[in-house]
């Protein structure tokens, strides 16, 4: 198996500025790159946009400006909002870069060299939206299923890529491999698309320039561009560094495709039978997340509910924003955005538990023990269920990492501070200070929820890497996360060593009392 960590997103459509769905996604990308690379595996973070298609040219003209300067503008927006926001891509791919338009073009040589490009004529029903023809099951009532409008009639001589030959090989190495697409629902659908009367047929790959020539060239006739499903797939191995890049291959070996339910069936059907008919292995997985509805109602520019990550960061701070997203949905369900939703759930969690337990740590170190960690004198069962509580999370974290369910790390995580808490409130060292007799167990206690709290700042590292940078600092460790291996180093308990200095601080989340709808 690959040592590498690949993860992508999609590449945006740069049609709308940045939205809650895109934020989520790519702030997904980053909690799992920044963890397998403290997990001690290679990491590679790839996102971008997708410059190309009909729809591009038809946003474009309507706000007067040339396909690719329009294109170029809204890219730009996409990657500068993810700089801003310390998401940590390692490639912005955009499909005008010219190691693209190579790859694509190398791409569409090997599948006709291959025998599995065919010119034919085409007649049907046209929807601009999909940006296909559609077919009797795309269409209610006469219109696009998912555009309600009415399709075009067109007629047109194409390139079709033969891809229901591999439809039998697709649906078996799907079967073979149960973490192929997850979660199961989606892999369910993946085959229920394969299975024979679906409707799911031979896929039309290029656009005339007659009517269409803001796209890749096909390499073997001029006179098409490349469709803009099959180029921007493509992106995925470009951004890896395919063909030219010696490490593409390792890269590609430990690819991990994250992308909304919305794409299914290019990302579960067109993108295998592509990289098979190419001569490439499969990617590791494709794993599709649900929806985010806001104020109960699914994200739409009309609507005026797209939520901008920026605004929310002004209004309540990113990290208060992305521990929402990653608490609040499960992988591959839909699930709910409100304001009063992300106040509720940060002054619970971050201000009231986790912010609770970092002040009253540090400031009873500060008070008691000079602001040093004390050297602990006898511990006891008490001390063993907080020891144990924090290294059960760290098992817990990696095992939800790996199966894409952050919003269960984070439970787990917020148990650990649970029960650090409980024991502070069990041992309660104020009481205990006041008799110079129960010095020693005062210390016992500060020692120990220091310990527990640097575990928990390493677990929660990939998620909230600013307050885990934070907690760490003020815990005399700024460092630690430089050499840490997880989930392990979360496990090592007296790995905070007496003597160290700590520091108060503000707040770590301060409570949000503002109401949250003005
Ligand atoms: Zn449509």
């Amino acid at each position: 198996m690959s040592d590498w960590f690949s993860v992508t997103t999609p590449i945006y459509y740069p049609n709308a500025e940045p939205h809650i769905g895109h934020t989520y996604t790519t702030v997904v990308a980053d909690t799992l790159t920044r963890y397998h690379r403290l997990a001690g595996e290679k990491t590679f973070f790839l996102t971008g946009t997708d410059q190309h298609g009909e729809k591009i040219t038809e946003v474009a003209a309507a706000a007067g400006e040339s396909p690719s300067a329009f294109a170029a503008r809204i890219s730009a927006l996409f990657e500068q909002t993810w700089r801003d926001l310390g998401l940590g891509f390692d490639r912005f791919i955009r499909t005008t870069d010219p190691d693209h338009v190579r790859a694509v073009q190398h791409v569409l040589g090997v599948v006709h060299e291959a025998g599995d490009v065919e010119f034919r004529e085409y007649e049907g029903l046209y929807c601009v939206g999909c940006e296909r023809f559609l077919t009797e099951r795309d269409m209610v009532d006469g219109l696009c299923r998912d555009h309600e409008r009415a399709p075009e009639p067109r007629s047109e001589s194409n390139y079709f890529f033969t891809m229901s030959k591999y439809f039998d090989w697709l649906a078996d190495h799907i079967r073979d491999h149960a973490d192929f697409i997850r979660p199961e629902r989606y892999r369910n659908e993946v085959l229920a698309m394969l299975r024979e009367g679906s409707g799911l047929e031979d896929l039309c790959i290029s656009r005339p320039k007659s009517r269409l020539d803001w796209g890749i060239e096909l390499p073997f006739d001029r006179d098409y561009v490349c469709y803009v499903w099959f180029d921007a797939l493509i992106n995925y191995l470009t951004g890896l560094g395919y063909p030219d890049d010696p490490d593409w291959e390792k890269r590609w070996g430990g690819v991990e495709h994250l992308i909304g339910k919305d794409i299914l069936k290019p990302h579960g059907v067109f993108w295998p039978c592509m990289l098979r008919a190419a001569g490439i292995a499969p990617y590791r997985h494709l794993s599709v997340h649900g929806y985010w509805n806001v104020d109960e109602r699914k994200v739409s520019k009309s609507l005026g509910n797209m939520i901008s990550p920026g605004a929310m960061r002004e209004k309540y701070g990113f990290e208060a924003f992305r521990y929402f997203l990653l608490r609040d949905m499960s992988y591959g369900l839909d699930a709910g955005f409100t304001e009063e939703l992300l106040v509720t759930r940060v002054n619970a969690d971050l201000a009231n538990n986790l912010g609770n337990l970092a002040s009253r740590t540090l400031n009873m170190t500060a008070r008691y023990c000079d602001g040093r960690v004390p050297e602990p004198g006898e511990t006891g069962d008490l001390e063993r269920e907080v020891a144990d509580a924090t290294a059960r999370a760290a098992d817990e974290v990696d095992a939800a990492v790996r199966a894409l369910e952050a919003h269960r790390a984070l439970e787990s995580i917020f148990r650990a501070v649970d029960a650090a808490n409980r024991y502070l409130d069990a041992r309660a060292p104020w009481k205990a200070a006041k008799d110079p007799e129960r010095e020693a167990e005062v210390r016992t206690t500060l020692y120990t929820v220091c310990q527990s709290l640097r575990g928990i700042a390493l677990l929660l590292a990939p998620f909230l890497p600013e307050a885990a940078a934070t907690l760490l600092e003020r815990l005399g460790i700024p460092d630690a996360l430089a050499t840490a291996r997880l989930p392990e180093d979360a496990k090592r308990w007296d790995a905070l060593a007496a003597g160290t200095a700590t520091t108060k601080g503000a707040a770590l989340f301060p409570r949000i009392e503002s109401p949250a709808a003005e």
